[in-house]
């Protein structure tokens, strides 16, 4: 791969997306996200030799809600290995994020760790055993290692925000108590749950965070493999299956990579063996997914032949 084709393409999209009329609709649901400039775009791009290449607003730290879940869901693997597959599926739900409908058919086992329902329950498994304190530090701990950024921080009014109008998440966490599916006070859970999604992050920290996705379960500049092989791609097979919401299959036919996107509208992706990827652009689209960070994304799987399905 050449790295000088990646900066000058990475540069162009920056370029095309700080130029487009299109922005999608910022999330209102909280006074701090409705604040959001939809005007800001950021990528970054790390690519397998630890060379960022970047654009826009990459250096802007934004809230990164639902993107936290692939690292929740990573330590909680660590924890409790594949007995995690007792408390949450691996379908794609087909509904909305906070969807609440499949609970009841399932008997409180949320379809996936990516909707709310099942990253509350992959946060309840890394509290047990802990206070809620702990099992934030650990998650925000585990954020900075691998970003190799000790400056990451959790945003303490958007997380207050979320806890005091979070009523859809608290009625999701108590459906799943009711079926025996949460093991800790559900007020802890979601306090947990809240802070983690409450995480302030760049573009240029997530893609760093995530390059252990892209290279084998490895962070190829220090080596240190930070979970096997394997379990890097079954996390990145959930990714791309159920990374957007009810939105997924229109982002594996446009983009091609996997991703998670979060309703701040942070998009996380990974070219496996290539470069981990992040892109910001707070305005949504209906499915509640970035709208220029997907159409960012498309160009850049698009220019640098990195669909996984093929050039
Ligand atoms: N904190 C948000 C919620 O639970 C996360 C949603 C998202 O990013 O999709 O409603």
């Amino acid at each position: 791969m050449s790295s000088q084709k990646l900066d000058v393409v990475v540069r162009e999209i920056a370029e095309e997306m700080k130029a487009r009329e299109d922005r999608g609709e910022v999330a209102r649901y909280i006074p701090q996200l409705a604040r959001a400039d939809p005007e800001a775009f950021g990528i970054a791009v790390i690519d397998a030799d630890g060379e960022a290449h970047v654009g826009g607003d990459a250096d802007v730290p934004f809230s990164i809600q639902s993107v936290s879940k692939v690292f929740t869901l990573t330590l909680a693997l660590g924890k409790v290995g594949d007995r995690l597959w007792r408390r949450v599926g691996k379908e794609p739900s087909g509904t909305a994020f906070n969807s609440i409908v499949q609970l009841e058919h399932e008997s409180g086992i949320p379809r996936n760790p990516f909707i709310n329902a099942g990253a509350i329950a992959v946060t309840d498994v890394i509290l047990s055993g802990h206070q809620p304190r702990e099992a934030l530090g650990e998650i925000l701990r585990f954020m900075r290692f691998l970003a190799d950024d000790l400056t990451i921080a959790i945003d303490e009014g958007v997380a207050g925000s979320e806890q005091r109008t979070g009523f859809r998440n608290a009625a999701l966490a108590n459906y799943m108590r009711a079926f025996g599916n949460l093991e800790n006070p559900v007020e802890y859970t979601l306090g947990v749950y809240f802070h983690h999604c409450a995480i302030a992050m760049s573009c240029r920290q997530l893609a760093m965070a995530a390059r252990f996705l892209a290279h084998g379960g490895r962070n190829p500049s220090t080596g240190l493999n930070v979970v096997t092989a394997e379990r890097a791609r079954r996390i990145n097979a959930l990714m791309l299956t159920c990374g957007h919401y009810d939105g997924s299959g229109e982002f594996a036919y446009r983009v091609g990579l996997p991703g998670k996107s979060g309703v701040g509208g942070g998009i996380l992706a990974v070219a496996p063996g290539k470069a981990s990827i992040a892109v910001w652009s707070p305005g949504l689209d209906a499915s509640g997914n970035s709208h220029l960070g997907r159409i960012a994304l498309e160009a850049l799987t698009r220019r640098m032949g990195w669909s996984i399905f093929g050039a």
